[in-house]
């Protein structure tokens, strides 16, 4: 029997990228950290370039080289401060400048590239974290004739819906920043919107781009989010190689991990957490099969069971994600971010496809 399959269509990933590329004026920056969220950077990157995108953000200096080596013509920005300066200007990666005391720091080391000053923002991750510091920071630059190219921050709470409305606070704060900022250098590119900003601002005026994850690769970033654009094109599959009849009182697994509490069939299904399956993804939550959803109860490295009835026989097809099982169904139903379960799938143990993209 054949293993497991994780099918990826990549005309997806061109819908959503050449939806928001057009309607920013081609102002996205595809972020494609992670292997572009386990999609696969190459296959990625390709399609997102095919759809007009020439701006590209990652954590990953290798990544950045990467994707320099298939494209001349692009921008590719480090979102993590890098001192390897002789690598950057080789590759033309542009890279976040975090603090005024790395400024002071790398001074001579720093002409020649281009950078993007990072505001801190609630995130706290990286950035300058006064309007001081970043008022210094730009006349430093200037001064020793840095290029100072980008301006840009990250939400922290763009994908919440707290009770203190903290996105709104965050937003006018970065605002105000933004606006002492520019009265006093051109910056290129200005960006701070992730999937879910964007989703409920659109672009904000005064921003030149927006740095995009997770709705690229067809999971909307919060619940309530309008599907009307979004193109999904994930699927888990394997396939079901025994069907077992338990008695009641029987049990199942490693541990009796779950056991009949009256006479039960259960499919055994060729995939576990091995193959990068979560499990919290497995107790409580159902798999498709045939069309009708049927409840998993255990898992194993390679295994998992469901509980299933007459209908399900042996090599018939089950699906963990796909249109009709997406993965943010059980994101909203509290099994982990998107991003949490996609990234575990393991390329090495699945039968990785790609649906070419036709456009
Ligand atoms: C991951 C990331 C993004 C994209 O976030 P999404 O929520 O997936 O759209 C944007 N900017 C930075 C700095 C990131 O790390």
């Amino acid at each position: 029997m054949e293993n497991a399959n994780l099918t990826i269509d990549l005309n997806a990933l061109y819908k959503n990228a050449k939806y928001i590329n057009d309607n920013t004026n081609g102002g996205l920056i595809a972020t494609v950290k992670n292997n572009a969220y386990n999609f696969g950077l190459k296959e990625s990157v390709e399609t997102f370039y095919k759809a007009g995108v020439r701006n590209f953000a990652t954590t990953s200096i290798r990544d950045a080289i990467f994707i320099r080596n298939l494209y001349k013509d692009v921008m590719i920005l480090s979102l993590n401060p890098c001192i390897e300066f002789e690598t950057l200007k080789e590759h033309k990666i542009s890279c976040v400048l975090p603090t005024l005391s790395f400024l002071k720091n790398n001074l001579e080391n720093m002409k020649d590239i281009s950078w993007h000053l990072e505001w801190a923002g609630l995130m706290r991750r990286s950035g300058c974290t006064s309007q001081n510091e970043l008022i210094e920071i730009i006349k430093l630059a200037k001064e020793n004739n840095i290029k100072l190219d980008g301006i840009w921050m990250h939400f922290s709470y763009a994908d919440e819906f707290d009770q203190n409305n903290t996105y709104e606070k965050e937003k006018e704060l970065w605002f105000d920043i933004l606006e002492q900022a520019i009265k006093i250098h051109k910056f290129n590119y200005i960006h701070a919107q992730n999937s879910a900003s964007y989703a409920r601002d659109s672009k904000f005026k005064n921003h030149t781009h927006v740095r995009i994850g997770i709705s690229l690769y067809g999971c909307p970033p919060y619940s309530k989010c309008d599907l009307s654009n979004n193109h999904y094109g994930l699927t888990l599959s394997a396939k079901v190689v025994a069907i077992n009849h338990l008695k009641k009182n029987e049990s199942i697994g490693y541990s009796s991990s779950f056991i009949a509490n009256e006479d039960t069939k259960v499919a055994i299904i060729n995939l576990g957490y091995g193959d990068g399956l979560i499990r919290k993804r497995v107790n409580g939550f159902d798999v498709e099969i045939n069309s009708t959803r049927y409840p998993l109860v255990s898992m194993m490295m390679s295994h998992t069971v469901a509980i299933v009835d007459d209908k399900v026989n042996v090599g018939d097809t089950v699906y963990f994600y796909s249109k009709s099982i997406p993965v943010y169904e059980f994101t909203q139903k509290g099994v982990g971010t998107n991003s949490e379960q996609i990234s575990p799938l393991n390329y090495d143990s699945l039968d990785v496809k790609y649906i070419p993209c036709n456009y």
